[in-house]
C-alpha cells in the first residue's frame, strides 16, 4: 500500500477507535490528528484510556473498531513499517534492570539494527546526565534517572514519532523538569511526540493537548485555547474547615461545582443567582466564619472538572 506521508501534514490519526478488555471499555470511538513536529499531550486520570491508545498506535494492541495511522502507516496491516519509526516508552519500566546504563544502551540499539554512536547527536544532552553512572545497574537508578535512560532508549533507533507514556510519573520535580525541556529539545529536532500525563499542570509544555476521560477525549485544542473555553465564573475559596466547607458550598444555590485544588476550593458559579456578599452570609449561617472569596481563573483543571461533568 502507498504510504499515505506524501501531502498529508499528520502524523497520527485514529478515526472512531474503539477498544474493550472483555465487558471493559476502555476506548470508546476516539478520533484524533496530531500534526508532525508538534508536541501533543493526552492528559487524563488513572484509567481514563492512555496506556490501551498508545499500546494501539505502536501496534502492540488491536483495536476492536475504527482505524488508527502513524505516518501514514495502518496500524494493523502495516505494523512491521510502524515498528521501524516509532521510539515508545512504556509507562511501567521498560529497561533491563540487571544489565548497565551503556549496555541497556547498546541492546536497544542492536534490536534496532543500529549503534548508539549512529544517533548519539539525539540522545547526547540527555544521555550526558547519565554518562556518570554508565556503569551502573539500571535497577539501581534513580526514577528520574530510569526515565532518562528509557527516553535515551527510545529514541536510538532515530524515531520519526515518540510516544511516551506518563513519563513524568513517580519521579522528582526537578526531573520532571528536565524531562519536559528534553522533549522540547527533541520537537526542535523535528520528532513528532505524543506524552500521555496524569498531571494538569504539564499541559502548558505541549503544543495541543487532548483531555481524556473513561476513554472518550473531551476536548482537543492548545491549552490556552481549553482554558479560554471554560464558560463559568470561578472563585477560589479559603475557610478554616475545608472539609466541610465544601459540603455546605455544594448545598448552596447558585453553584455549580466545587473541588479542592491546592489550598482552595475551586468554586464554579451561577452570578445571575448569587454574588459574593450573598455566598458569604449563607456560609456564615451556616458556622464559616472566616472565608476568604476571590475571583480567579481557570486552569486545566478547572476546564476538565467543567467538560467532564458535561459528557458525564
Ligand atoms: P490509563 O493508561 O489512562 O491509566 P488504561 O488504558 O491502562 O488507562 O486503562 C483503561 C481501562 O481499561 C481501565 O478501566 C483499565 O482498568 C482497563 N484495562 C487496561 N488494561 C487492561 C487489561 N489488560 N485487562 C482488563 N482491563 C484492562
Amino acid at each position: 500500500m502507498e504510504r499515505l506521508k506524501s501531502q498529508n501534514r499528520a502524523s497520527v490519526i485514529c478515526t472512531d477507535l474503539a477498544k474493550s478488555y472483555g465487558s471493559v471499555p476502555a476506548l470508546r470511538g476516539v478520533n484524533m490528528e496530531v500534526t508532525k513536529g508538534e508536541i501533543f499531550g493526552i492528559i487524563g486520570p488513572d484509567g481514563a484510556g492512555k496506556s490501551t491508545l498508545f499500546r494501539i498506535l505502536t501496534t502492540l494492541l488491536l483495536p476492536d473498531k475504527g482505524k488508527a495511522y502513524v505516518e501514514g502507516f495502518d496500524t494493523v496491516k502495516e505494523y512491521r513499517n510502524i515498528r521501524k519509526i516509532v521510539g515508545y516508552m512504556p509507562g511501567r519500566f521498560s529497561l533491563y534492570q540487571d544489565l548497565t546504563v551503556e549496555e541497556n544502551l547498546k541492546v536497544f540499539a542492536s534490536i534496532f539494527n543500529t549503534s548508539v554512536q549512529g544517533n548519539y547527536h539525539l540522545i547526547k544532552d540527555i544521555y550526558s546526565h547519565l554518562e556518570p553512572f554508565k556503569t551502573r545497574r539500571a535497577g539501581n537508578l534513580s526514577g528520574g534517572m530510569k526515565q532518562k535512560l528509557a527516553l535515551c532508549c527510545a529514541l536510538v533507533h532515530k524515531p520519526e514519532v515518540l510516544f511516551l507514556d506518563e513519563p513524568t510519573t513517580g519521579i522528582d520535580p526537578v526531573s520532571r523538569k528536565e524531562l519536559w525541556e528534553m522533549l522540547g529539545n527533541l520537537r526542535e529536532q523535528g520528532i513528532t511526540i505524543l506524552v500521555s500525563t496524569p498531571y494538569m499542570d504539564e499541559a502548558s509544555r505541549c503544543d495541543r493537548i487532548a483531555l481524556i476521560q473513561h476513554g472518550e477525549f473531551l476536548k482537543t485544542d492548545t491549552p490556552a485555547g481549553i482554558v479560554s473555553g471554560y464558560s463559568n465564573k470561578l472563585w477560589g475559596i479559603k475557610g478554616e474547615k475545608m472539609a466541610s466547607l465544601i459540603g455546605d458550598l455544594r448545598s448552596v444555590k447558585g453553584i455549580i461545582s466545587c473541588f479542592a485544588f491546592g489550598g482552595s476550593l475551586h468554586t464554579a458559579v451561577d452570578e445571575s443567582v448569587i454574588n459574593i456578599d450573598l455566598l458569604k452570609r449563607h456560609l456564615i449561617d451556616k458556622g464559616n466564619i472566616d472565608v476568604e472569596i476571590e475571583e480567579i481563573k481557570a486552569g486545566i483543571e478547572d476546564c476538565f472538572m467543567e467538560l467532564a461533568e458535561k459528557s458525564s
